[in-house]
């Protein structure tokens, strides 16, 4: 591709090329800085001058001589200096500095020291020298060596990242992604019906331009996909492009994110620069709000960085003219907290919502996954999407590929149900923890609590039919009792909900019936509990005693614009809500225990098989609860 060898040598950012060079030069500031810091050191260590080694007989004689003018004594080592320069008879000629060496004899010779003093020589006497050892050369080196070390890995890791500081000139990370024959189609994307719809115009609009431009009418530029991860909003981009047959430009929003300021908004330059050469064709933008946030908001001020790149990317929306044909998308699961900047006519003023699929819209999306998949006849792809509520487009990608390796895994010709079933329950709970120890006592704790979800929910009236309880410990939980709805549900009774909260308070219900005590095992539970209880209360309007009343609050778990919620009732109606939200949750709690007090030898029974087996799926359930 003729765009890979341009798009390297494009300035990255900001900054001149001279200031900070090429990486390869100042690579050697992280070694020569310690050096030089070090290296006096190190040349004390290794050169000290000791002078020439002389005899002591010698040391003697030239004591007796008078030619000895001081010594500084080390131990058993006598360094000096002569005061005139002498010939040891060796044919050595002292150098200028006279210095010599010698050793004195372990045994001691009493008449050194009277001899010295009698010559008038000047005496220091210092602790015995620590020896010159290759492990103490080792001990002053090595944090020298690491220091290089840990300077070159930061330094690399930097350079990895594409955002090495001293290289801006010659980054060799990617600006953007680009495809010019992208291969995905409508076809390519299951469910979204709406979604397709709304597009079409767009894909229209791409091939014909023109059309467009004779009749004069203001054609979309900016269309904001939004909605959860996974649910396909790269995917819809690429099929608008390979259904147009245009060029498509890609970002993620975090990829604008760099450590210069000036980078964001140069390659957001770039990109559209580059998108309108090669028109018609689409730019897309991935998480969006995390360039778009609304500006000011968070905590810690502004991000100047962000705040340049926004304004980059609003000011390319507005510098299209009409004649110009490209496309800009943007994915966001955070619409809320976006700029309202973005949002203004002729900027992404067009919102197309993908939702999380439905029960048929999961079948066709596993069967578009199953594809090249070789399925055992066994599998129904209608039980598994039946089986999966809550799962996103990607989520079932991932499953059938689990399931995939899981079957080469055991050297299978096709994928079968039991291989689709455990990567279902890898996807949804993480992998098991084989090697976790659970004590025997806790293990019986846990079955007893799963045993509690599973009867409460086997046997109260409005409630899931149980799908598996399992105590396999895994990385998300101890255990887990799944429930299945028969159909997807869009409304919940009042009843239903109260049956839940039963539900989910039987696995404590349980342990304090068996074992009279209560562990923190249960405070997901509760907390799921409480959620649904005080829905009830302030937002589903469910409660006698407050009537019918939403109070319009909304959760703001991110650091958006509002740090704290809101609430529009008075401190009395609050208290109110809040004894209502109690008594809920205690009447579903009675209405636990009593059911598990009915039937609490099949209670036993369920928690003494999952003791024995782990895991219990449906049939398991009704046969053990003695259910038709
Ligand atoms: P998003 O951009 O919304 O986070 P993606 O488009 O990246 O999600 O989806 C990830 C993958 O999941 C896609 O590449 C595709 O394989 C699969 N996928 C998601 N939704 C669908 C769908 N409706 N039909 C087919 N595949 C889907
Ligand atoms: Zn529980």
């Amino acid at each position: 591709m003729s765009d890979n060898d341009k798009t390297p040598k494009k300035p990255d950012g900001g900054l001149p090329n001279g200031m900070f060079g090429p990486g390869s030069n100042k690579r050697w500031i992280w070694i020569l800085l310690p050096l030089m810091f070090f290296l006096p050191m190190l040349t004390t260590m290794f050169t000290t001058d000791r002078g020439t080694e002389i005899s002591y007989t010698e040391f003697l004689n030239q004591v007796e001589r008078g030619n000895v003018a001081q010594v500084t004594i080390f131990g058993h080592q006598v360094q000096g200096r002569f005061r005139q320069a002498v010939d040891t008879g060796g044919g050595t000629l002292f150098g200028q500095d006279r210095l010599f060496t010698t050793y004195v004899p372990p045994f001691g010779d009493d008449r050194v020291l009277e001899s010295l003093r009698e010559n008038n020589v000047v005496i220091v006497t210092r602790p015995p020298r620590e020896p010159i050892t290759f492990f103490g050369v080792l001990f002053n080196i090595l944090p020298l060596v690491l220091l290089v070390w840990i300077g070159m890995t930061i330094f690399r890791s930097m350079k990895a990242q594409g955002r090495g500081i001293f290289n801006v000139g010659q980054n060799k990370a990617k600006l953007y992604d680009q495809d010019t024959k992208v291969k995905t189609k409508f076809k390519d994307v299951a469910g979204l019906h709406g979604v397709k719809e709304e597009v079409e115009e767009l894909v229209d609009y791409l091939k014909n331009p023109q059309d467009y431009a004779k009749l004069g009418g203001q054609t979309p530029k900016g269309v904001l996909l939004i909605g959860p991860p996974g649910t396909g909003k790269t995917l819809m981009a690429r099929a608008i492009a390979g259904e147009a047959g245009v060029p498509f430009f890609s970002m993620s929003g975090s990829d604008f994110m760099e450590m210069f300021v000036g980078v964001g908004a140069s390659r957001v330059r770039s990109l559209f620069q580059d998108a309108r050469k090669q028109q018609p064709s689409i730019i897309f933008i991935d998480e969006l709000d995390s360039v778009g946030r609304h500006r000011g908001a968070g905590l810690g001020g502004g991000h100047d960085e962000r705040e340049q790149t926004l304004n980059q990317m609003l000011s390319e929306l507005d510098g299209f003219d009409p004649t110009e044909t490209v496309i800009v998308l943007a994915a966001t699961n955070r619409p809320d907290i976006l700029d309202p900047a973005l949002l203004r006519p002729g900027r992404f003023d067009r919102r197309v919502t993908t939702h999380l699929p439905s029960v048929k819209d999961r079948e066709e999306i596993l069967a578009i996954h199953a594809q090249g998949k070789p399925m055992a006849d066994s599998v129904s792809l209608a039980e598994v999407a039946k089986q999966t509520p809550g799962f996103s487009g990607a989520d079932l990608k991932n499953l059938l590929n689990e399931a995939a390796l899981l079957a080469a895994k055991k050297k299978q010709d096709s994928i079968n149900m039991v291989d689709i079933v455990f990567a279902r329950d890898k996807v949804m709970l993480g992998l098991e923890r084989k090697n976790m120890t659970v004590s025997a006592e806790e293990r019986k704790i846990v079955a007893y609590h799963e045993a509690g979800h599973a009867v409460t929910a086997a046997m109260l009236p409005n409630t899931d039919p149980v799908l598996k309880v399992t105590i396999i410990p895994r990385e998300r939980s101890m255990g887990m009792t799944q429930q299945m709805p028969d159909e997807e549900k869009y409304l919940y009774s009042r009843d239903y909900l109260n049956d839940r909260i039963a539900v989910i308070l039987g696995g404590r219900a349980a342990e304090q019936l068996v074992f009279d005590s209560i562990t923190n095992g249960a405070q997901s539970d509760l907390e799921q509990a409480t959620k649904i209880a005080r829905k009830m209360v302030t937002d589903w309007g469910m409660s006698d005693v407050i009537g019918p009343f939403s109070s319009g609050e909304k959760e703001n778990i991110f650091l958006g614009e509002e740090l704290s919620k809101h609430r529009d009732y008075s401190e009395s109606t609050g208290k109110e809500i809040d004894n209502e939200v109690f008594a809920i949750l205690r009447a579903a709690q009675k209405k636990a225990k009593e059911t598990l007090e009915k039937y609490r030898e099949g209670l036993n029974k369920l928690a003494e098989e999952l003791l024995d087996k782990e895991e219990l799926g449906a049939e398991d359930v009704k046969r053990i609860l003695n259910l038709a």
